[in-house]
């Protein structure tokens, strides 16, 4: 099963996107985390979109097109979850595309809803553990107070350099203005759920369980 994780900066997908891993073994695309780890070493690409991101601004499509590719070539009997991609309409027929051509298909879309008073509050509140990637939030699941991960015992938590409220400001306006097309795109194509974002993260989790079946 291919599922998307669709909805702006904050709604949680990243959260749910490892749940799903956790329980039932598939595999995680993120494109934000692909290109983030291409920022950090250092590579032509990392370097080229690395302002990009710290704007907040969309990449272009055929850099995150070419990551997703390079990706579907690989193994995952679970299934992928496309976590932060597609971004944009031509993404979302390039993916259709890709899946046809590997002779699979398109399961389910969850398109999670979150007002957006509550997603700057998610995002400028939100840090991750450097060593295991466990996340964070200064209101809902604060860091521990004895300064320690409570999953791996790392001690280096960390902030994305992109949750600023700049920033934020054109994620969002990226989001509405490229990304929200999506969710009647995927509506006509009858693969869309849409969930609850501002819910529990258990009680998120089970309406995506019940909406894969
Ligand atoms: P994310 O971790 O999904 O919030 O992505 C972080 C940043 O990476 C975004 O603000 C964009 O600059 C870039 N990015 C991630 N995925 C995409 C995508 N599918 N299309 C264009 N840009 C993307």
């Amino acid at each position: 099963m291919n599922i998307i994780l669709l909805g702006p900066p904050g709604a949680g997908k990243g959260t749910q996107a490892k749940i799903l891993v956790d329980g039932r073994g598939m595999v995680q695309l993120s494109t934000g985390d692909m290109l983030r780890a291409a920022k950090s070493s250092g590579t032509d690409m990392g370097n080229k979109v690395a302002a990009v991101m710290e704007a907040g601004q969309l990449v272009t499509d055929e850099i995150v097109i070419g990551l997703i590719a390079e990706k579907l070539d690989g193994e995952a009997s679970g299934g992928f979850i496309f976590d932060g991609f597609p971004r944009t309409l031509a993404q979302a027929d390039a993916l259709g595309a890709l899946l046809v051509s590997k002779g699979a298909s398109l399961d389910h879309v969850i398109e999670m809803q979150v007002d957006d008073q509550a997603l700057v509050d998610r995002i400028t509140s939100r840090s991750t553990c450097g060593s295991c990637g466990e996340g964070y939030n200064d209101i809902s699941k604060p860091i521990p107070a004895n300064g320690i991960c409570s999953k791996c015992n790392g001690s280096d938590f960390q902030r994305r350099s992109d949750d600023n409220e700049d920033s934020l400001k054109n994620r969002l306006m990226a989001y509405y203005k490229e990304t929200s097309p999506l969710i009647g795109y995927y509506y006509a194509k009858e693969v869309l759920t849409s969930v609850d974002g501002l819910a529990d993260i258990d009680e998120v989790e089970s309406s995506i369980s019940s909406a894969l079946g």
